[in-house]
Order: C-alpha cells, then sequence, then structure tokens
C-alpha cells in the first residue's frame, strides 16, 4: 500500500531534537492529520510516510536540509526596542510575528535585551536542527469533496468548523 495524494492520513508522532529532548508529541486522543500532496508536512517526512503501513511505526532522522533548513546568522539582527509596540514587554524567548510589507507573516524569537538594543531571530526555531521523528501510522482515507474543496482535514486531528 502506498499513500496517494489527496487522502487524509492520521498519525501519532514524537519529534526530539539530536539531544534527544522531546519537541512536540501527540497522543492517541489528539494524533495529528494532514492532507497528502498538499505540502502539509516536511516534503523528506512525507516521502517516508508514503510507504508505511497502517498500523506500522517508523523511525526517521531528518538533517537540517530536509527539515528547517541551515541557520542563517545573517537572520539574526539588531534592532530598537523603540520598533516593537509602546508598552510592550519584551523579554529573552519571546516569539513574536511580524508583517511585511508584501503582506507575509514573518515569526521571530527575541534572543537578547540590552538595554534599548534587542537581538531578534529571524531563524525557524528548529532551524539548523537535526531533527528524529517517532511514527506510528493509524489511519489513512480518502478525503471527503469537502476537505478537498477546503485544503485540510475535518474531524478529529483537523478542523472543526
Ligand atoms: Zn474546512
Amino acid at each position: 500500500m502506498a499513500i496517494k495524494d489527496n487522502q487524509v492520513v492520521t498519525l501519532n508522532f514524537t519529534l526530539k531534537d539530536e539531544s534527544g529532548q522531546i519537541i512536540d508529541s501527540t497522543t492517541d486522543e489528539n494524533p495529528f492529520s494532514y492532507l497528502s500532496g498538499n505540502d502539509q508536512v516536511l516534503p523528506k517526512l512525507e516521502e517516508n510516510i508514503n510507504s508505511m503501513i497502517i498500523g506500522s511505526k517508523k523511525n526517521v532522522i531528518l538533517e537540517p536540509e530536509d527539515a528547517y533548513g541551515r541557520y542563517r546568522e545573517e537572520a539574526v539582527q539588531q534592532v530598537s526596542r523603540s520598533e516593537f509596540p509602546q508598552g510592550m514587554e519584551i523579554e529573552e524567548g519571546m516569539s513574536f510575528m511580524a508583517d511585511t510589507p508584501d503582506g507575509k507573516h514573518l515569526s521571530f524569537t527575541v534572543k537578547k535585551v540590552d538595554g534599548d538594543d534587542v537581538t531578534v531571530d529571524f531563524n525557524h526555531p528548529l532551524a539548523g536542527k537535526k531533527l528524529e521523528f517517532d511514527l506510528e501510522l493509524l489511519d489513512v482515507r480518502d478525503a471527503t469533496p469537502e476537505e478537498l474543496q477546503h485544503g485540510h482535514v475535518h474531524g478529529p486531528g483537523g478542523h472543526h468548523h
């Protein structure tokens, strides 16, 4: 069996970084679902899932290049506190969403606050990390016409609306 495009794939996963620290995980009560072939999961990960059989488990290790990319030093920038909304609390480790002039959303993390100088990091939080996924494929079914129209999964593990 191979998973085809536009199927609803439901799985459990545990995501760990190189040091074995758990970054994210699902539970049987709250598994993860996505619409296959729609760029909703990392391409290399989806490729690995596509050959799985329902009920089977698989361990997948992704190099940074196949995950969230290399860590780019140039994506770390120094900005002034005055560029943030007035009165806003800014602390190390906080994440913000910024809108670019062309209407894109960029998220960044505050790395350091030093008086009026704020060091921000536009790298994805998982950039430069080798990721390890423990996968368990729970279910694969054809998407409903409504799900295909919406471009996302409805019901358990997906959208409720
Ligand atoms: Zn929908």
